[in-house]
Parts: structure tokens; sequence; C-alpha cells
């Protein structure tokens, strides 16, 4: 490294510095778990923890310092009705991860893997999808090459329901075949349980006087919201019609049977029209701040 390059990292490092202090005071104040978590490397702040934007002796100095952890997130390319783009998954699972990933000092963030298993949108236009044991076998390759430079523990953070089943059985050969290394289960495992990350959304829903029939589980309220926080442009705002908003227990067993199609011909499941860009933003930081506390190494 010549002079000018090591005055320059020099600086860096000092700017480092001072962003970290920056990022510390705010997480502690938005957080008191923040501060449980040590200030553990180099550089703290969410920008230089994202994978694919680091080098790889960057990456060695910060697993090295103690980042050990990766956040893995985990979309879907599939209809999501005539208003929101087929990217939806995909925009909120990174979303989710940069929140995240602000909340947790000592994780870097992997790309976001944007083609999930969605075979239950068969019948629309636009569909990608996996089959189950594809995806079992992506995330058990990245898992065991993550384990092999010295990742410990991996969050599977999944903004798409359709991609449980193959991250349970994954975390179950990565129990088998990489010992060694921690898996947190899915987002979309919570939420099927109705756990704390799901009650923090619908708290937040009726405190705004939306019923949970219209936040929906497809492209309903609380999809939209997000999109119109995260991606407003993306956003189809004439094309905003209810779908199903009835029971959605009740249909479980036929959305699991014969996918979204017969159940609902727009593709959505809630009631988009009382979607709220500033509410999706509450969503998303609830979902994140839920996340982290009940991460739990
Ligand atoms: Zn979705």
């Amino acid at each position: 490294m010549g002079d000018v390059a090591c005055e320059d990292a020099k600086r860096r490092g000092r700017e480092d510095a001072k962003e970290d202090a920056k990022t510390r005071r705010h997480e502690d104040a938005k957080t008191p778990r923040a501060s449980a978590h040590p200030h553990v490397f180099g550089s703290s702040h969410p920008a230089q923890r994202r994978l694919a934007e680091m080098t790889w002796p960057e990456v060695a100095e910060a697993v090295a310092a103690g980042a050990t952890t990766v956040i893995l997130p985990l979309g879907a390319t599939e209809q999501h009705g005539p208003h929101l783009p087929l990217g939806t998954d995909t925009f909120r699972a990174t979303a989710l991860a940069e929140r995240l990933l602000a909340l947790l000092p000592d994780a870097l963030l992997a790309p976001t893997l944007p083609i999930g298993c969605s075979d239950e949108h068969t019948g629309f236009a636009g569909l990608l999808s996996l089959n189950t044991d594809t995806l079992v076998c992506i995330v058990v390759d990245c898992a065991r090459r993550m384990a092999a430079w010295g990742v410990q523990r991996l969050v599977l953070l999944s903004a798409h329901g359709g991609n449980t089943d193959a991250l349970a059985l994954a975390v179950e050969r990565l129990h088998h075949e990489v010992p060694t290394l921690r898996i947190w289960p899915s987002l979309a495992t919570l939420q099927r349980d109705g756990d704390s990350i799901n009650a923090a959304r619908l708290r937040i829903a009726r405190t705004d006087g939306i019923a949970p029939e219209a936040v929906g589980i497809h492209a309903g309220e609380g999809e939209t919201s997000e999109m119109l926080h995260l991606r407003p442009d993306l956003v189809r705002q004439a094309q905003r019609q209810p779908g199903y908003c009835g029971d959605i227990t009740a249909i479980m067993p036929r959305l699991r049977t014969a996918g979204l199609r017969p159940v609902t011909p727009s593709g959505v499941l809630g009631d988009p029209t009382a979607a709220d860009a500033a509410r999706g933003a509450r969503y998303l930081d609830a979902d994140a701040a839920a996340i982290a506390a009940v991460l739990d190494w």
C-alpha cells in the first residue's frame, strides 16, 4: 500500500469510527437490546457490512474481529395482484434485512435470493419458482461455504411464506452436515406459528383501525403499505382492489392444494385500498425489532 493509500485508509478509518459512534448512539436510542451487542469489528456501519459490497480481506478481517453472524434474506418472484410488482417479497426481504443489520452490529448481510418456492401462484403470468429440493440445496450450499470462512450463526430471513417448508428441510440438513452452525428460523416460520412478530404488526393495524382480513397475507394492506414506503414508483395505485377478505384459516387447505387462483382471481388476499406508506415503514420497523428481540443464540 502506498503512502497516499495509507493516508486514505487512515482517514477512512477515522470517518468509520465517527460513523460507528453515530450508529451506536442511534441504535442505543432505538433499542435497549442493541447495547447488549458489543462493537466487535472495524466497521459497525450497515453500509460496510454487505457481502456483495465488501472485498475478501475486509470480510476476513470482520470475521476475525467477531462478525460471525450472516443474515441471508429470501424473497420470491411471483404475482402480487394487479397493483404490486412480482419482486415485492424480494424488496420486502431486503428492506427487513437492512433494518435487522442496523440492529445487529456483529452481522454481515448476504445478497437477497430473488427466487423462492412459489408454486401456489401457478396460473399467473410472470411466475419464477424453485422446486423445494432446489431451494434446500441453495441454502445448504451457501451455508456450508459460510461456515468454511468462519460464520457461526445464520439468520434465514424469508419474506415469503412459500419458502417455509424448504427452509425447515435446509435447517434439518444443516443440523447434521454443519453442526457447528447455529441457525435462526425464518420469519415465515414465525408468522405461520402466529408468534410475537405477527402480533406486533397486527397491533399496529388495530391501532390504525385496519382489520386483520384487510391486512391480508398476500398483496393486501400489509404488503401494499410496505411497498408504498419502499418503492411507491412501482405501486399501481389505480389498480388497487380488494381481493379475498374472508377468513384465511378457512381457505388455507384449499390454498395449499389448489393455489391462489381458484380462491382469488386477482391474486390478492386482503384489501390494499387502505394501504399507507408511513404504516408500511412502521410494519417493517416492528418486524425487525421483534426479530432482534427473539434472536437468542
Ligand atoms: Zn408477498
